[in-house]
């Protein structure tokens, strides 16, 4: 009753490290995760976890296997039990998609999320607005409260989800069907108010993704730059509220989601200024490492980071370095570029 392609997808969704570490408590060593056998009796830990492959073994009596082997040998269920559980726990998938003989039809089916090219945007104060590409196009000033501006603007669909980030380190998630569309002529969603925010906390980033793909760059005051896999904020069960999404131990000055790497200039207090690739930064799994160092700056401190584009800076070479961490080069005003606005 259960068929290939649903099996794929709760296979696909289920978190091996998620699933063991219900019954069995596991610790991390390098990659992996181990623990003492739940299948034989030991007192150093021979059963591994990878995360990465989906599977566990038992270097001691040699169990292994994936998630929903698992759960049917630690739990004694049959294989149809142990799926049904995995999905129900951890996949989550639409009920219309997964149907067993005998089970109550107690929910309604999740409703098809329409799907339609929209253009979001977000504002420095935390406002927010879904505006179709018709209504876009019938023109209208954006209206935005006194003071305020339009920090992104991106072109997606209604289907994709938002992940907004705070300057508490927390990110709170929304998906773009929850808002209506709108026009350029209101001032839109706030945006903490909306999503419940914790008193005081103010969105500071907004991320829009279909598939989690890409990473997150953290820039930090202190002059170093964490790189994060987009995976990390992927979550199975439908969490609206991430903590520790990301490193607290420096002040955060700029947040960027990328699908590729590329250049990005940075700028300390004292003018000095550096131009880092992304490529030179080692994704991370962990959401709050706090990075490595990519600017030294002594006693100053990392003011802005932006995306570089060819013609922000004149003599570009004298702002790249070989290696990192660098204290860049200063900024003299015949190095500033037509297109530099810092
Ligand atoms: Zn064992």
């Amino acid at each position: 009753m259960i068929d290939k392609a649903t099996v794929d997808r709760i296979y696909a969704a289920a978190d091996i490290v998620e699933v063991v570490s219900d019954f069995v408590s596991l610790r991390k060593k390098g990659v992996n995760y181990q623990a003492c056998c739940p299948f034989h009796n030991e007192k150093t830990p021979s059963f591994v976890v990878s995360p990465t492959k989906g599977l566990y073994k038992c270097f001691g009596c040699g169990k292994g296997g994936n998630a929903v082997t698992f759960v049917m040998e630690h739990e004694g269920m049959s294989y149809v039990e142990a799926l049904k559980y995995v999905a129900k726990k951890y996949g989550q998938p639409r009920k219309t998609q997964l149907y067993y003989p005998g089970d109550e039809d107690d929910e309604a089916p999740d409703e098809e999320v329409p799907d339609y090219p929209v253009n979001l945007f977000f504002t420095g104060e935390g406002y927010f607005k879904k505006i179709t590409p018709l209504s876009l196009r019938m023109g209208g000033a954006q209206k935005l409260k006194e003071g305020d501006s339009i920090a992104r603007e991106v072109e997606t669909s209604n289907a994709a989800q938002l992940l907004f980030f705070t300057d508490k380190q927390q990110v709170y998630k929304a998906d773009v069907s929850d808002f209506a569309d709108t026009k350029a002529s209101v001032l839109g969603d706030f945006i903490p108010a909306k999503l419940g925010f914790d008193d005081g906390e103010a969105a500071t980033y907004m991320a829009v993704t279909r598939d989690y793909s890409g990473y997150l760059l953290f820039f930090f005051e202190n002059g170093k730059a964490a790189k994060v896999d987009m995976k990390s904020y992927e979550t199975k069960q439908k969490r609206k509220k991430l903590l520790a999404a990301y490193s607290d131990k420096s002040p955060c000055v700029a947040i960027f989601h990328i699908d590729a790497d590329g250049e990005f200039l940075l700028r300390a207090n004292n003018e000095k200024t550096l131009l880092l690739h992304s490529g030179a930064l080692i994704p991370k799994t962990t959401k709050n490492t706090q990075g490595v160092q990519v600017m030294t700056l002594r006693k100053n401190r990392l003011e802005r980071v932006v995306p570089y584009t060819a013609g922000m800076l004149e003599n570009d070479h004298r702002f790249r370095s070989k290696s990192i961490p660098s204290a860049g080069a200063s900024l003299k005003p015949e190095d500033k570029g037509e297109q530099l606005r810092l």
